[in-house]
């Protein structure tokens, strides 16, 4: 499961600001989370709660905001949402594959703290 790393890495990030910040307490971690990038909420969400335990981050709040998927068309240059994020066929001109344009995103857009 790689939603353990990317939830130490969230810690490490939230953290780090917020000692900037001067925080006592994060209240809350707003994520936002491409379609493609197979990462599982609720994965997130039970190894924050274990990692965050006696750290500033304990009780923090995770907010998840998806993004979905966008496919451009190498045939016709189309941008569609893929209705399964497995197979991409062009609506427009029925040509597989194409350049991803979103749905790989990953990172913390903002924090709240208690300072
Ligand atoms: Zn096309």
């Amino acid at each position: 499961m790689h939603e353990l790393a990317v939830t130490q890495s969230i810690m490490e990030i939230a953290q780090r600001h917020a000692r900037q910040a001067g925080a006592q307490r994060i209240l809350a971690i707003h994520l936002v989370i491409g379609e493609l990038t197979g990462f599982v909420d609720d994965s997130i969400q039970f190894y924050f709660d274990v990692l965050s335990k006696g750290s500033l981050a304990e009780g923090a709040r995770l907010e998840f905001e998806r993004i979905g998927a966008r496919v451009r068309c190498h045939g016709c240059q189309a941008e569609y949402a893929p209705p399964d994020s497995r197979l991409w066929t062009c609506p427009s001109c029925g040509a597989l594959g194409g350049e991803i344009v979103a749905g790989k995103e990953f990172y913390v857009a903002s924090i709240e703290i208690e300072s």
